[in-house]
């Protein structure tokens, strides 16, 4: 029997799936389509880390491993849901809670002293940070918004702000000695093993990286961000949205570019209170408060400090002198400085072009704002965006077309971040990118603190990737422009490669173009303005912008998006929704049992995963999927999507109203009488319950909800609670044993 992987992962999506499940898995199971979990939880893959001394094989099983190696199957058919990618705390209270269940796991050893806990440090480290989805997205990226979600958006349209002609907004970016504009790039002609350098002043050398394997075909970029230019740069952004009287905001992606973007953040703050750090920089530099954690974490160590208080009283006229700040909680006082991780650039430049071109000031009002995006490899597609907005008005989510995304992501191409790559440079010098021969491939002139980098991209993931492309434009017929820019040294060997493999493959009739990003923007804008639909094709980093900028333009949030993976082996993993694992909303189920999760992303996924159950024979999972999307079509329509408020239609609501929309759906389609014939009396016996029902489901709400764990909640208790409603259940439970 056909088989679909469904991960159990943590928080808001694995409560939800206490409740979706048992009904994805009662209707598949009438498709001959089995449903089976694998835990890639947090939880799951501590125990899985000690086979030693978890002895219960179902705990000691490594999930993620299996996965990994089934992406290598053309069988493969995973609906991943949102995953957590764990910080130390969130590791340590998993450790502790585990440990407290009965597991016998080791404490998280701070600071090994021996071998075996260095071994134990090790194995805890591969639990941390983004450990999943590298290891499962072994294919590029589809994404979509699905028609459904397109045709209700159209007849709801959430808030646009409106724009003004006059409106101040505007994108400040380098303009020489940044990444882009630095870069250098090769394309390996055999397999090799490169190394990399700084050859200093004095002619001595530091490895950088001893050891770099790359494949023939592969193209290797290095890069660097002058520290001096940025700093010049930066000055004068400051002094430019002081003049214009506008707010100062810096954009960048702290999170994922780990170790380059805190740095240009540190930077930032430097620049913006330079006044202070011209006085006492050597004293705050040598407490370590370089701004690199943000001005918070500097405010919170200064009474550690002699003169602390005079400081403090400096950046506090740092701040009535420098441009007014854009504030992520006026409120509270915090400011775009505050930290670094507060402003993340994929998803903040679109809110505040949805919001007028506006962020909020101190006392809580939007304002024009001066957008501060350092490096210029892509932030001159925001400023075409906004001139786009000032000339012509916000867009209109009623007409508006639609920009669906093909993105390069396999085999980690194009590594977004490339941590193990960049550097800060410790000295003036030259950095060299050599091959075993000792041929020098890449070279820069740098300075001590600049910030260099490196980037490889596989030649098969590239191959796919414009496979992909073609297929979506022949399968939408919409236009397809590959964004990649000739003046840029990564993107001209890619527009060689990308028209290479594109004379390889059957593009008759289609519309496929390459533009600069700046270029596509204004063709993409101009033509969603009409109500055209336009594929972007990107590289990794604008994937990760373009899905976040045209969705939340278009839908009002990423979350609807449509997330597929077509494995290069030939499966599919199927993601659901842009969002995270929501933990407040794990709280709120836990203080009033309501649980404001929304599963369209897995129901939107779940059609797919069966779509392809379908291409690969079974007709009645394409039925299954045909009516799934109708029936989420429907839940949207009729407003039974999960209800922010207790004492409202939550989660489990939901799911109620999907089933039956589904049954129903099954029960009067024409192309498979034997499946109308099983879901007919499960809509009847449904819509006959649906009041009592919904009753059940409400009737919980309101008082605290005990799920014996969180990280690994008990199954029974959670299931109690994701399950409340005994009529639902027994017409569901009917189903499966059918
Ligand atoms: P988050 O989980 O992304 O959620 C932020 C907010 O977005 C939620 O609080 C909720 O808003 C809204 N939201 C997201 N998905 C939703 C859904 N399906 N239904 C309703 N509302 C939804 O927040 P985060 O703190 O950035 O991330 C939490 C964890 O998720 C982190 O460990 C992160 O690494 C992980 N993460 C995983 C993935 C993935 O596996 N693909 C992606 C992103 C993040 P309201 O609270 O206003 O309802």
């Amino acid at each position: 029997m056909a088989k679909i992987i469904w991960t159990r992962t943590d928080e808001a999506p694995l409560l939800a799936t206490y409740s979706l499940k048992p009904i994805v898995e009662a209707f598949a199971s009438n498709a001959g389509v089995e449903v089976e979990t694998r835990d890639i939880s947090v939880a799951g893959r501590i125990l899985s880390l000690f086979p030693e001394r978890v002895k219960d094989a179902a705990y000691a099983h490594d999930a993620l491993a299996e996965l990994g190696e089934l992406t290598e199957s053309p069988e493969a058919n995973i609906i991943k849901l949102p995953n957590i990618s764990a910080s130390l705390v969130q590791l340590k209270k998993a450790i502790a809670e585990l440990q407290s269940k009965g597991f016998d796991i080791p404490d998280y050893p701070d600071n090994p002293a021996t071998d075996e806990e260095r071994d134990i440090l090790e194995r805890y480290k591969t639990v941390t940070g983004s450990a999943v989805n590298p290891v499962l997205r072994q294919g590029n990226s589809d994404r979509r918004a699905p028609e459904a979600v397109k045709n209700f958006t159209r007849n709801h349209p959430h808030t646009m702000g409106e724009w003004s002609a006059d409106s101040k907004t505007n994108v400040a970016t380098m303009d020489a000695d940044d990444f882009r504009h630095n870069e250098k790039s090769v394309i390996m002609d055999s397999d090799d093993t490169l190394s990399i350098k700084l050859v200093k002043a004095d002619g001595s050398e530091d490895v950088l990286k001893p050891e770099l394997k790359v494949l023939a075909g592969e193209v290797i970029d290095g890069t660097f961000m002058s520290a001096k230019a940025l700093d010049a740069f930066l000055l004068d952004a400051v002094k430019r949205a002081k003049d214009e009287g506008v707010l100062f905001s810096a954009h960048l992606k702290a999170t994922m570019m780990k170790v380059s973007d805190p740095i240009m953040f540190g930077h930032v703050v430097r620049a913006y209170f330079k006044d202070v750090y011209d006085k006492y920089g050597d004293q705050l530099l040598a407490a370590g408060l370089d701004g690199e954690n943000g001005l918070g974490a500097i405010l919170d160590s200064l009474s550690a400090l002699d003169n602390g208080e005079e400081i403090r009283a400096a950046f506090e006229q740092g701040l009535i002198d420098g441009p007014d700040l854009a504030m992520v909680n006026s409120t509270r006082g915090i400011t775009n400085l505050h930290v670094p991780s507060d402003v993340i650039v994929d998803a903040s430049m679109p809110a505040m072009i949805r919001t007028s071109g506006h962020m909020w000031n101190a006392d809580d009002q939007e304002q024009d704002t001066l957008a501060v995006l350092p490096d210029s490899s892509y932030a001159g597609i925001y400023q075409v965006v906004i001139d786009d907005c000032r000339a012509n008005g916000a867009y209109d989510p009623t007409t508006m077309g639609t920009v669906p995304n093909v993105g390069l992501m396999a085999q980690k191409a194009e590594e977004y971040g490339s941590h193990d790559k960049t550097f800060k440079i410790p000295a003036d010098g030259t950095v060299q990118v050599v091959n075993a021969a000792g041929d020098v491939l890449i070279s820069h002139e740098v300075e001590a603190g600049d910030i260099w980098r490196a980037c490889q991209t596989k030649d098969a993931p590239i191959q796919d990737w414009v496979k992909l492309a073609v297929d979506r434009a022949r399968k939408s017929g919409m236009k397809t422009i590959f964004w990649l820019d000739e003046t840029r040294a990564h993107d001209r060997n890619l527009i060689s490669l990308v028209n290479k493999y594109l004379a390889d493959l059957d593009t008759e009739g289609l519309d496929i173009s390459i533009a600069s990003p700046v270029e596509a923007t204004r063709t993409t804008v101009q033509r969603m303005r009409a109500g055209e639909d336009t594929i972007t094709v990107t590289g990794n980093v604008l994937r990760d912008y373009n899905t976040d900028l045209f969705p939340i333009l278009e839908l009002g949030t990423s979350a609807k998006m449509l997330s597929i993976v077509p494995l290069m082996a030939g499966g599919g993993l199927f993601e659901t929704g842009a969002g995270g694992s929501a933990p407040k909303h794990v709280q709120q189920l836990q203080e009033e049992n309501h649980l404001r999760w929304d599963s369209l992303g897995e129901f939107l996924a779940l059609a797919e995963s069966l779509r392809m159950e379908a291409d690969h024979g079974n007709a009645t999972a394409g039925v299954l999927a045909d009516a799934l999307d109708k029936a989420t079509e429907t839940v949207l329509e009729e407003g039974k999507s999960p209800s922010r408020k207790v004492g409202e239609i939550d989660n489990r609501g939901s799911h109620f109203y999907l089933a039956l929309n589904w049954a129903e759906e099954l029960a009067k389609q024409t192309d498979d009488a034997s499946v109308a014939a099983t879901f007919a009396p499960v809509a009847e016996a449904l819509r006959a319950n649906e009041e009592t029902i919904a009753a059940e489901l409400l009737d919980v709400q309101g008082s605290p909800a005990d799920l014996g764990g969180y990280y690994l909640p008990d199954d029974a208790k959670t299931s109690a609670v994701m399950r409340p409603s005994a009529t639902f259940n027994k017409i569901i439970d009917e189903l499966a044993a059918k």
